[in-house]
């Protein structure tokens, strides 16, 4: 049946995306049964390679991931003889298609095409194209697609109602969609011009992580929660992703486009988005979608008295295609206000930056002190710890056990390891399986993502109209004191009293 068959084409297959997360997660579903029964996989590329070739760079990367390197338990877990069994059904159905350039005009997908035909099973075509390029080529390549390799139409299949269904032909595109407004409205004029809306999947996946998509859960299924969630009990929501690591490797990506459309314009977001949102009428694709887009709605646009820029110490000398004097933002914190009924005058302290003293993502949610005069309660925090090591812990006052009448901060721990068996899927296993099945769930719609565009849009043409400097940061640090500063400005209160031993079991 339709269901029963997919191609799914990778371009920009020799990539790191590709090579680090496509793959593996093809192969974990693969593992899982969670692919369709009649499968090929095609890698295309502007790389000179046999199919061979491919399968070879492929098989290095799963045995890295085998042992040990990244967080891929599904791999490590199973014996080497159902790993080696498991890897030879899966080549089977792998190929390469090596392409001398995506061009329209003479149809340099046509090869492609007929690839898939001679490899895919007879009957419909469902066709997944995931787009693992740089955002600057995303335009000709759904075009050349489009032009030659869509899931042909003599495809037509009989359904259950006895009316003609063609299979789908479907498109996976990665963030930065877009720079700015202007260019993101143009990229999904020319996309729309290929695929159809429901076909076309924009990729944040750090909305598929498991502690992000568990926040709307939590929230919203507690009911001793929701009465706190707003601006009467909570004084500011820290949302903070650090990673330790600098740009080498990507610097004329990143140079060109900065953290804050690299991270803040589009992951952090996401995360806010889903912890500030309004409780959906339905736990369901639509009314998930509208809840989030009018939230979005409310953000007030941000200005430059509301960010902190950074660059760490050493950051032109790390990547040679990084200009000498380049003022390229590799920090910031920035704070953001929802003007709605819910979140009037609550800070969110979004805070990202490369090459900082830790690699850690999480949602600190600060609540107002306890308004009485017994015994000076501290203020509670709750925090969603999204990377590394899933956690949510409930910083509580809590009596110190003993003969004297002394209150201390303690903590109600739910540290995913000790309370769940295994780590959860890889968040491109679970988007990659979700597009599989045309569930746009834990996709961002363009509608969102122009309205984020739309507060972000003019700070970034002031920063860039005005050369903004950053601040320079020591490597390996917490960021500039001037982050810390400005979120103090707005409330949040750093507590150094509180320290936290893990008990032994
Ligand atoms: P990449 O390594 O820079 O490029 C991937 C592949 O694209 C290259 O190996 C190259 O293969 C092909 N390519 C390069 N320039 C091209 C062009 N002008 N036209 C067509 N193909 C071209 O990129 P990546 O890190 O894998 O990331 C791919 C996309 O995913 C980007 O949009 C990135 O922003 C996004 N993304 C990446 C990550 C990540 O973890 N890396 C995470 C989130 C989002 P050939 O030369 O063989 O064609
Ligand atoms: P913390 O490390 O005390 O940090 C709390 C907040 O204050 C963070 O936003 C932190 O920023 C900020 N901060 C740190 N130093 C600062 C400074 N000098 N000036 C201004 N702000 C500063 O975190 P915590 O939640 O209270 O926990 C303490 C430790 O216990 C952490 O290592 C935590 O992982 C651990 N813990 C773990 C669990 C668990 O795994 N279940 C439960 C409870 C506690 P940064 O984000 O930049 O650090």
């Amino acid at each position: 049946t339709l269901n029963d068959q997919l191609d799914f084409v990778v371009c920009g297959a020799t990539g790191d995306l590709s090579l680090e997360k496509i793959f593996p997660s093809l192969f974990s579903l693969y593992i899982l049964d969670m692919l369709p029964r009649k499968f090929t996989i095609v890698g295309a590329g502007r790389t000179a390679l046999t199919t061979e070739d491919f399968q070879n760079m492929i098989n290095k990367r799963l045995g890295q991931l085998r042992s040990g390197k990244g967080s891929w338990e599904i791999l490590t877990k199973m014996s080497f003889s159902e790993f080696m069994e498991k890897k030879e059904g899966f080549f089977k159905r792998v190929f390469y298609y090596a392409i001398t350039n995506y061009n329209v005009q003479d149809g340099s997908l046509v090869g492609l095409d007929e690839l898939l035909k001679m490899n895919s099973a007879e009957g419909p075509a469902n066709r997944i194209f995931h787009l693992a390029i740089p955002p600057s080529a995303y335009v000709r390549v759904a075009q050349a697609i489009h032009k030659s390799s869509l899931s042909a139409v003599q495809y037509r299949h009989l359904t259950a109602s006895n009316t003609f269904k063609d299979g789908f032909s479907r498109i996976i595109v990665e963030k930065p969609f877009g720079r700015d407004t202007p260019s993101f409205v143009t990229l999904m004029d020319a996309l729309s011009g290929c695929f159809n809306p429901e076909d076309t999947f924009f990729m944040d996946h750090y909305a598929a992580k498991e502690m992000v998509e568990n926040i709307p859960i939590f929230r919203f299924q507690n009911i001793w929660l929701e009465p706190l969630w707003n601006h009467k009990y909570i004084s500011s929501v820290s949302i903070t992703v650090k990673e330790s690591e600098g740009i080498a490797g990507r610097g004329s990506y990143f140079d060109d486009n900065g953290v804050i459309r690299d991270m803040l314009q589009n992951h952090l977001m996401q995360i806010l988005v889903r912890t500030a949102m309004e409780p959906p009428q339905m736990f369901c694709e639509r009314d998930i979608r509208e809840s989030r887009m009018t939230t979005v709605e409310n953000i007030r646009p941000l200005t430059l008295d509301d960010v902190v820029l950074g660059q760490y110490e050493g950051y032109h000398n790390e990547d040679e295609s990084i200009p000498s004097d380049s003022i390229t933002p590799t920090y910031v914190c920035a704070v953001v206000f929802i003007d709605n009924d819910r979140w009037r005058g609550v800070p969110f302290i979004l805070r990202t930056g490369k090459m900082l003293n830790e690699r850690k993502a999480e949602v600190r949610v600060q609540f107002k002190k306890a308004d009485n005069f017994l015994l000076g309660a501290q203020r509670n925090e709750l925090v969603f710890r999204i990377q590394p090591d899933e956690a949510i812990y409930f910083k509580v006052n809590n009596r110190l056990p003993g003969f004297d009448k002394k209150v201390h901060l303690a903590e109600l721990d739910l540290t995913y390891k000790k309370r769940y068996a295994g780590t959860p899927p890889e968040a491109y296993s679970k988007l990659i399986q979700r597009t599989i099945q045309g569930d746009q769930f834990t996709f961002t719609t363009p509608d969102e993502i122009k309205a984020i565009w739309e507060k972000f849009t003019p700070l970034l043409h002031q920063i860039e109209r005005e050369k903004i400097k950053p601040i320079t940061y020591k490597a390996k640090s917490r960021g500039p004191v001037e982050g810390d500063q400005l979120a103090k400005r707005h409330g949040f209160q750093h507590d150094s009293e509180y320290s936290w031993t893990p008990q032994k079991q």
